[in-house]
């Protein structure tokens, strides 16, 4: 499904990944763990296009994609979730999810199927509709910030510290969501510290300065 071979990138002169090779299958759930600093959100971004510079081979559904732009991969079925959320701060969350919606929609007809879908996963966001995304807790901002990505269809999450930062009953919700997105067939590679979802996954893969130095 997802397939990265040889991939190197670059913050100027200081080299940030060397060689990564990984793949993710269908409906696989492959975690990233690294220390701070190790390049697990350069590789996502990479991946999604909104890297630093890149050289490598990254092929989605047996299609070289690396050198299309981020817009391209995401319409292509990748979605990705950044760190920092990057939620449209003063909209509201309908407004945060409407504007996801592919284009050509209109709020009247929002794809219901993948809204009910969001509510149904995140039953939370369901009682703050109106509510200004800078008015939610850090959790509440993560899972609109899932939530949003899902609203784009994608077939393979990338999912940068889901869980980092967040209230323990919020972990254990995202968690649980991301878990019945898996048992529904969503691909993900996530990157955590925290051994949260590294439990659930089919792999484990470990970043060490730049390097993938273990695979289980
Ligand atoms: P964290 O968990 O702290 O986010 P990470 O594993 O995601 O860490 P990256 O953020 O990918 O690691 O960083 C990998 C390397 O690239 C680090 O040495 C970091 O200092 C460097 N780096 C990251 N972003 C930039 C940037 N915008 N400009 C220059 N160097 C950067």
């Amino acid at each position: 499904m997802l397939k990265v071979e040889g991939l190197n990138a670059w913050y100027g002169q200081a080299q940030a990944l060397f060689d990564v090779s990984l793949s993710v299958g269908e409906g696989e759930l492959v975690v990233i763990q690294g220390l701070n600093g190790a390049g697990k959100s350069t590789l996502l971004q990479s991946l999604i296009g909104i890297g630093p510079r890149a050289q490598g081979r990254i092929t989605w559904q047996n299609e070289p994609i690396q050198t299309w732009p981020a817009h391209r991969r995401a319409r292509a079925g990748l979605g990705f979730v950044a760190e920092d959320r990057r939620l449209f701060t003063g909209l509201s969350v309908k407004e945060n999810l409407w504007i996801a919606a592919p284009s050509g929609s209109s709020a009247q007809a929002m794809p219901a199927q993948r809204f009910e879908r969001v509510m149904a996963l995140f039953p939370q966001l369901q009682t703050m509709l109106h509510r200004p995304a800078s008015q939610m807790s850090g959790g509440e901002q993560q899972m609109l910030a899932l939530a949003r990505t899902l609203m784009t269809g994608p077939r393979l999450l990338l999912l940068d510290e889901p869980c980092e930062g967040i209230a323990p009953v919020l972990v254990a919700a995202m968690r649980d969501a991301l878990l019945q997105l898996a048992r529904e067939g969503v691909a993900m590679l996530v990157a955590e510290q925290n051994n949260i979802l590294a439990r659930h996954a089919q792999r484990v893969l470990v970043l060490t300065s730049g390097r993938i130095d273990s695979a289980a």
